[in-house]
């Protein structure tokens, strides 16, 4: 258990790295939602590297980070996914995919059948969704 929770620590601490970098990616704004002025927390797009990796990683705002986990998806909120779906960064299309995927409302399935995508990415939300 305490090694756990320093592995925890240790990856956290790891992660915050690149906090910077990621800041100026997302320009401060939510990578799924692009809300502005919230606390933006950093999400490993599964399946996650053993060691962080910045390709992995999406600048999410918390309520786009609780839709990961929570068994109730915000509809309203994900709208905001219309946009995000198009992003040039892979991390953050395949954490607004895996969102659509999950959320299965009428207007998310109509945006996965209009969305191109890459054949690297459609491989990654296979992956990621065998594992989460
Ligand atoms: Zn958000």
């Amino acid at each position: 258990m305490a090694k756990g929770l320093e592995k925890h620590r240790q990856r956290h601490s790891e992660l915050s790295l690149f906090g910077k970098t990621l800041t100026r990616r997302a320009k401060h704004h939510c990578e799924l939602c692009q809300a502005s002025g919230v606390s933006l927390n950093i999400f490993e797009v599964p399946p996650v590297p053993n060691e962080p990796v910045l390709e992995h990683c999406a600048f999410v705002c918390q309520t786009c980070l609780d839709q990961f986990n929570a068994k109730q998806l915000d509809g309203n909120h994900l709208r905001a996914l219309n946009h995000s779906v198009w992003s040039e960064v892979p991390a953050v299309q395949v954490a607004a995919l895996l969102l659509l995927r999950k959320l299965g409302a009428d207007w998310s399935d109509e945006l996965l059948e209009q969305v191109y995508l890459q054949p690297e990415i459609e491989e990654w939300v296979h992956k990621a969704e065998k594992v989460s």
